[in-house]
């Protein structure tokens, strides 16, 4: 099962994709993680991807789609996963169904989270996330210790949660983003709109009901 989770930076792509992991039994892949850990470390494609991610701006899509290709080969995603933060280009939706037609595979279901941008600009000013695990929080101010279990990683806020970044990236979605919607319901995949807003628990609910589990 391969569920592409789509939506604005801010939607709660990156709190409803673990617990619907844990849920659906399967394992996320977060293209914006892995990103932010290559920067961490140093790599080449951390040094390629930082420039870009700095500013809000898109990564290039051949550096997403080799990330997503080398990923789905391994064999934790065999069952299935939850794709967090990858589609984000109709680029993007033609290469993964490509490299996903080459396996055998296809997105089985697109979940949109759907939230309006004022409310969007105000979770990511008081957002913040571990950055060991990358577990995102609402409730906690920088410096804070992560609360997940064995963790020992401490909060910070995003960059590109800066408020010139937010506009950024809120601009990026309308132009480049926003397009792959249309491109899944063109292409026949079930695109499944849920309304974003509301307590965690709540919205993935919703997003199961939709699922149909
Ligand atoms: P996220 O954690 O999903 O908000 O991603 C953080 C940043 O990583 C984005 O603003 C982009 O710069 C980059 N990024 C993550 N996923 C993608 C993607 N699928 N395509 C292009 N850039 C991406």
């Amino acid at each position: 099962m391969i569920i592409v989770l789509f939506g604005k930076p801010g939607a709660g792509k990156g709190t409803q994709a673990p617990l619907l992991a844990e849920r659906l039994e399967v394992k996320t892949l977060a293209t914006g993680d892995v990103l932010r850990a290559a920067v961490r470390e140093g790599t080449p494609r951390g040094m390629e991807a930082k420039a870009y991610m700095d500013r809000g701006d898109l990564v290039p899509d051949e550096v997403i789609l080799a990330i997503v290709q080398e990923a789905l080969a391994k064999p934790e995603y065999a069952n299935g996963a939850i794709l967090d933060g990858v589609v984000r280009t109709v680029p993007q939706a033609e290469g993964l169904a490509k490299a996903l037609r080459e396996m055998g595979r296809e997105v089985d279901a697109v979940l949109c989270f759907s939230i309006d941008n004022e409310e969007i600009v105000r979770r990511l000013a008081s957002r913040t996330v571990c950055e060991k695990c990358q577990t995102p929080y609402s409730d906690l101010e920088p410096g804070a210790p992560c609360t997940q279990p064995g963790c020992g990683g401490r909060v910070v806020r995003r960059k590109d949660d800066e408020p010139e970044a937010i506009r950024r990236r809120l601009e990026v979605f309308e132009q480049q983003t926003a397009p792959v919607f249309d491109w899944y319901k063109r292409h026949g995949t079930r695109v499944i709109e849920i309304d974003a807003v509301g307590d965690v628990e709540a919205v993935t609910n919703r997003a199961l009901h939709g699922l149909g589990r």
